[in-house]
């Protein structure tokens, strides 16, 4: 079987949550079994393979379960993007607007040397506003932005674009 037919038969869909209207893709039975995750991993990580990816950046929180494999298996270091008030040391901030409200990524100030190859992992890309605001947290620490790399991308919501020229790769588009 393929690894799309078998993601496709893992993945839980959610209905309202977080919110009514929301339909969630759980991903955590993908993580559950270790031949599929495994797969995932050497699946995401496939395309930047040879492409000297120095950090590895994982969004919070399902970010980081799928960059840290990934980056490990690219030979990278791994980069936390969280939530503002969570990293203990000196950060820089982006803030990026949501549907209803506003919210932020943080990552410490240190966390990229300038020219670092910088390769941008998260679970799902859905308006591409999450993800935009970590590749601008990059550009910052003087990162060199060379792709994303999501498990799912949600394309009837046109994140693609918004990150567009940086490639964009994933496993699965609905
Ligand atoms: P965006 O900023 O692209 O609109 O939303 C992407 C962020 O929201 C990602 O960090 C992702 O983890 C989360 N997200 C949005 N929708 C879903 C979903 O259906 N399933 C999962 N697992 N995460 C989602």
């Amino acid at each position: 079987t393929t690894l799309v037919d078998d993601l496709k038969a893992r993945l839980r869909d959610v209905p309202d949550f977080p919110k009514p209207g929301i339909v969630f893709k759980d991903i955590t039975p993908v993580l559950a079994d270790p031949r599929l995750f495994g797969r995932v991993v050497n699946a995401m990580s496939a395309p930047f393979r040879g492409q000297h990816i120095s950090k590895v950046v994982g969004v919070e929180a399902r970010g980081f379960l799928l960059g840290a494999p990934l980056a490990l298996a690219l030979g990278a270091g791994f980069v936390p993007a969280r939530k503002p008030g969570k990293l203990p040391y000196r950060s820089v901030v982006e803030r990026y607007s949501l549907e209803y409200g506003a919210d932020g990524l943080e990552m410490h100030e240190d966390a990229l040397a300038p020219g670092e190859r910088v390769l941008v992992v998260d679970d799902v890309l859905a308006t591409g506003g999450t993800a935009e605001a970590a590749a601008r947290l990059v550009k910052r620490l003087g990162g060199e932005l060379v792709g994303f790399s999501f498990l799912i991308h949600l394309g009837f919501l046109d994140g693609g674009r918004r990150l567009a020229p940086t490639p964009v790769t994933s496993l699965l588009t609905f």
